[in-house]
């Protein structure tokens, strides 16, 4: 049997694509191994999102490539889609799987050639072998309606292709059957899933239907960008009122500037945005707000700069993505004269200071407050990692002993928080 070591980089819809390899290669007889040393195969599931994760892997292919000569080397995902020929440089033996190919992977190990055709691909109702037990990744859709100035991954992913509801719907209830408590539905943008298919926005019907499954599990709700969200915004928030949703909401921004935000053809104001966040606010006083930043683009001057530090500072996002502006070749802001690293990084600094402080204000109103914690996650050293009703991370220890291990995975607890971090808050079982 031939031993494959799968390495996964980017988002959650490609973990679960990776999850996806697996289960496929479990059902063509192939075995999964935890390393690359003892593989015969290693598959490396790459992402083109930011340029920094994207030289990461790209150096990764080159020393994989090198260590290990007489191994097979997949390259999958985005990657191979926009950086084909740079990739046969780097590892001139490595075989491709594009993100709109995995179903061709053992395929692609059989006849040993490349998949790239670009095609509409349902990643739902696939054999898979789940990361985690307890948390059941169901990608809706793929590809989004937009067109941003900056990003590759639309070069990658393309158009929007909503997977059809029964078969998402029938996705989340295998998962459950499988065990987990945990819900993720993901893409690039949940909130125009179905445009494509039915000509407006599903999401709320796939919500309810999902909600409606027997069982208690908590649902985490992907990012949404905010032109889409904010026309299904009422009926969202009812959504969020359901007790199996996390009150979790994830918009990307990008910017906190008009000005900048139509240089990057992102569709809206940041005044909607603000409409957005103020309204889950009111209604979510401890919901999680995530969101994501580009800094330096650039257009950006320092009045556009004021705009994104203005958001940051009054919305308090827990959670902050923020990425330095980087060129990808086949873009609108490819052409586009870059600020200096010096300017780019002085200004991430600023922004993520500004976070840090905010995001920590927000935590310490938990101090003393007892929560509802889902334990989905065993650390090392006894501590377990869970989430609160907001998706919050609180890391609760267990009483050790030689099962100490899996103790508390997959409970649900009361748990009184003792402090906060920025990131997470320290709580005991009480
Ligand atoms: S919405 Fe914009 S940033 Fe998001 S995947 Fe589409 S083109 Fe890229």
């Amino acid at each position: 049997m031939k031993e494959v070591y799968i390495e996964t980089y980017g988002c959650a819809a490609n973990q679960n694509n990776s999850e996806i390899i697996g289960g496929l290669l479990r059902g063509a007889g192939y075995g999964l191994v935890g390393n690359s040393d003892i593989a015969d195969i290693i598959v490396l599931n790459s992402c083109v999102v930011k340029g920094k994760t994207e030289n990461k892997i790209k150096r990764r292919v080159q020393d994989l490539s090198k260590k290990y000569p007489k191994k097979i080397l997949v390259i999958a995902g985005c990657m191979p889609e926009t950086d084909a020929k740079e990739l046969k440089k780097l590892a001139v033996d490595c075989l491709l799987l594009g993100t709109h190919n995995f179903k061709n992977i053992v395929n692609l190990l059989k006849n040993y050639e490349n998949y790239l055709d670009k095609r509409n691909e349902v990643k739902v109702g696939l054999p898979k072998i789940s990361s985690n037990k307890l948390i059941g990744i169901t990608q809706i859709s793929e590809g989004c309606l937009g067109n941003c100035s900056y990003c590759k991954t639309k070069l990658a992913k393309g158009d929007l292709f909503s997977f059809d509801i029964d078969d998402v719907v029938k996705s989340v209830e295998s998962d459950l059957r499988n065990g987990a408590k945990e819900i993720w539905l993901t893409s690039q943008d949940c909130a125009v899933y179905g445009v494509d298919k039915y000509g407006e926005s599903r999401l709320v019907e796939l919500l309810r239907r999902v909600l409606l499954l027997k069982g208690r599990f908590k649902v985490r709700l992907g990012m949404m960008n905010p032109a889409g969200l904010f026309l299904i915004l009422d009926e969202m928030i009812s959504v969020f009122k359901d007790k199996k949703m996390y009150k979790f909401l994830h918009v990307p921004i990008q910017s906190g500037s008009d000005d900048v935000l139509k240089s990057m053809r992102r569709g809206y104001e940041i005044e909607l945005v603000e409409k957005i966040v103020e309204r889950f606010r009111k209604e979510f006083p401890d919901g999680v707000f995530a969101t994501d930043v580009i800094v330096g683009y650039p257009s950006e001057s320092v009045g556009d700069f004021r705009g994104s530090l203005g958001f940051v500072s009054e919305f308090k996002p827990d959670v902050f993505n923020l990425s330095k502006f980087s060129r990808h070749k086949g873009t609108e802001a490819w052409k586009l004269k870059e600020l200096s690293g010096e300017v780019v990084s002085k200004r991430a600094s600023e922004l993520m200071e500004c976070h840090r402080a905010g995001a920590l204000d927000n935590k310490k109103k938990f101090v003393g407050k007892k929560v509802k914690v889902f334990v989905n996650k065993s650390l090392s050293g006894g501590l377990f990692e869970g989430r609160d009703e907001n998706y919050n991370i609180v890391l609760v220890k267990g009483s050790g002993g030689e099962f100490g291990w899996k103790e508390l995975l997959g409970k649900n607890l009361e748990v009184v928080i003792k402090s906060v971090g920025v990131h997470h808050m320290v709580g005991e079982v009480g």
